[in-house]
């Protein structure tokens, strides 16, 4: 079991901003900007790179549930949205989950 299922089952704590029957948003225990909030699949999807179409429809209710939290937590002036996949992508948990970054100007091209 992933750290991040084990967080839906409710046996590691975590401060969830949002749930519904398919994602979960939860703030990151390491924020890397003041606002900085995880959205996860309830299903286990190990990264983007091993979706497929039947998939569909769980990320992109996940996307947009991304850009409703980003808009309920007041991030009016911008934010990012990012998927880290694989090694040098920065991936560090093998469970699918969209960062959503905001309250200070983001810097672009990322480290
Ligand atoms: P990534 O590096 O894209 O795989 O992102 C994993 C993220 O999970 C990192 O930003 C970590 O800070 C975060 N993280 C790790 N453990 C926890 C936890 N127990 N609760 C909340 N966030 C966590």
């Amino acid at each position: 079991m992933t750290l991040f299922e084990k967080i839906i089952q409710r046996h590691i704590p975590a401060d969830i901003v949002f749930e519904d029957d398919q994602v979960l948003a939860f703030k990151d225990i390491n924020p890397a900007a003041p606002t900085h909030v995880l959205v996860i699949p309830k299903r286990p999807i190990s990264r983007i790179d091993a979706a497929n179409a039947e998939d569909q429809s769980l990320i992109g209710h996940l996307m947009l549930k991304a850009a409703e939290i980003a808009r309920e937590l007041k991030l009016e002036n911008g934010f990012r949205l990012v998927i880290n996949n694989g090694p040098d992508g920065g991936e560090s948990v093998p469970h699918l989950h969209c960062h959503i970054l905001g309250g200070r100007a983001l810097q672009w091209p990322p480290g």
